[in-house]
């Protein structure tokens, strides 16, 4: 087994993740969609800078094979390859890129990053990188990273040697070598272990359900553990934990809590919800009829696909709407999902300027993402900047009721996403049957629906997103029902 650079990156922020990655894959829990969603803007990246080195060789497969296709590139005169195979000291590394300095026997190497700047994880990234085809006896002379260039602004057609920047990391990469080979030797000493690291008392600064392979230093969690708590500082739970309160149920230090902390702790104790009806009638009374429920999707490429944006510009692609005119009234839809033709920004925004109420409260969840991609949208079309304005002067934010701690029940686990409140007080629906339940998930769809040739499958994937952003809407209005409800009774 080879130490690969994903590997010895793993190994520097944490070995036990690094072992669970080579040995027991399975057990990882899977990557956030969001992630998944980073990994493919990535591929994407690389794949369009690859133009950038016409005369470009793939190298094809893995391991020792891609090792051998290396070499008998280079025998057979390539002078520039895509994914070049090194291996030495049981490491293993592939160059994004590697090109030969002309009319010489060495070669410099190119790692693409869908990175707007350089961190400092490229730069080790890049001396693992140069430190295998080294030992394998390569000459390496210069060393550069080519990054996403977000001064870009796309205009026709993509301008490659202008969205990607290419900087020269050789001298920092150097830098890099006196503690990269003791940090290869730790790596290897770990790969070689059959069993994982020990835990350590202090670990990381990541909560359980932050890390892949969290089970392995927090086995046994109970669901409501003290990282639940909302808000609750790392280091203080990490204490508790090490001291032996695990479940929220040992924890009786509840005066140094926030009130919002309290209630959530008093709830999961007690196995009832805390709710304060006067706050949450509070809240309703601020409400003006029509009520609109609003929801966005947007997509924010490495690649922009339209004129005007810049790489990871948001574009909203689609919106939900539900409208209640006056109270007791029956539900009104409304929704507008792009075709992905053209620029959405300016179908979308007339479909919602007409649809939408003139007057009454704009409700969302989590008002900060549709606030600003109305402020967004309205510097996009000038033509639409005032009712954005407007737009953003109605907005309420429903999920205030629960993340101010008015209502908070043991089975939100301490979260205020609408996906974990649904299921509690609105058991009868749930995102668990739709195709893509999440917001990450339907931008990687959207992306994937703007190549997609397959006319069948394009209609499906555009239903499955008519079905999740719509229900994002009316799980809103049933939950705004619920809190109606629930202020109602405690006033007679
Ligand atoms: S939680 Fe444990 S396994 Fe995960 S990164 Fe932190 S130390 Fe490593």
């Amino acid at each position: 087994m080879y130490l690969a650079k994903s590997d010895f990156i793993r190994s520097l922020s944490c070995k036990s993740s690094m072992w669970f990655s080579k040995y027991q894959p399975e057990k990882l829990s899977p990557l956030s969609e969001s992630d998944s969603g980073r990994i493919e803007q990535g591929n994407l990246f690389e794949s369009l800078v690859r133009s950038r080195f016409p005369e470009g060789v793939l190298v094809d497969g893995y391991s020792d094979k891609a090792a051998e296709e290396t070499q008998n590139a280079i025998d057979q005169n390539a002078d520039c390859l895509f994914q070049a195979t090194a291996i030495a000291k049981r490491c293993l590394a592939k160059a994004d890129i590697l090109e030969r300095v002309k009319d010489s026997d060495s070669w410099n190497l190119f790692e693409v990053k869908s990175s707007t700047r350089v961190k400092a994880e490229h730069i080790l990234d890049a001396a693992f990188q140069t430190w295998v085809f080294e030992q394998s006896g390569f000459r390496i002379s210069q060393i550069y990273l080519i990054l996403v260039d977000n001064t870009y602004q796309l205009q026709g057609e993509i301008d490659i040697s202008k969205i990607s920047k290419i900087e020269e990391i050789t001298n920092k990469v150097r830098d890099q070598y006196d503690r990269l080979e003791s940090d290869i030797k730790s790596a290897l000493d770990v790969l070689t272990n059959p069993s994982p690291p020990e835990v350590s008392q202090y670990p990381c600064g990541l909560k359980p359900d932050q890390c892949q392979s969290g089970f392995h230093c927090y086995p046994e969690l109970p669901v409501e553990n003290i990282f639940t708590i909302p808000r609750i500082n790392f280091n203080r739970a990490r204490e508790l934990y090490n001291g032996g309160v695990v479940s929220i149920h040992d924890y009786e230090e509840i005066t140094q809590l926030s009130p919002t902390q309290k209630g959530y702790v008093e709830a999961v104790q007690s196995g009832k919800p805390q709710i304060d009806c006067d706050a949450i009638q509070l809240f309703l009374d601020r409400l003006e009829y029509p009520l609109s429920f609003l929801d966005y999707e947007s997509a924010s490429p490495a690649v922009p696909a339209y004129t005007g944006y810049r790489p990871y510009s948001q574009v909203v692609f689609q919106y939900s709407l539900h409208v209640i005119r006056e109270p007791g009234s029956h539900l009104e839809h409304y929704e507008y999902l792009d075709s992905g033709d053209r620029d959405p920004a300016l179908d979308l925004s007339r479909s919602l300027r007409k649809n939408l109420p003139s007057s009454g409260s704009v409700l969302v969840w989590n008002e900060s993402f549709e606030k600003t991609r109305n402020r967004e949208m309205g510097e996009h079309l000038p033509e639409y900047h005032d009712f954005y304005e407007r737009l953003n002067d109605r907005v309420i934010d429903l999920m205030r009721i629960v993340s101010e701690g008015h209502y908070l029940d043991p089975g939100f686990l301490g979260r205020s996403s609408i996906k974990s409140v649904l299921p509690v007080l609105v058991p009868q629906m749930s995102y668990n049957n739709l195709e893509i339940n999440n917001g990450g998930l339907a931008s990687l769809r959207w992306l994937e629906l703007l190549n997609e040739t397959n006319s069948q499958k394009a209609a499906q994937i555009r239903q499955h997103l008519l079905e999740y952003c719509k229900l994002d809407t009316l799980a809103m209005v049933e939950l705004f029902h619920v809190f109606t409800a629930i202020a109602c009774k405690d006033n007679f």
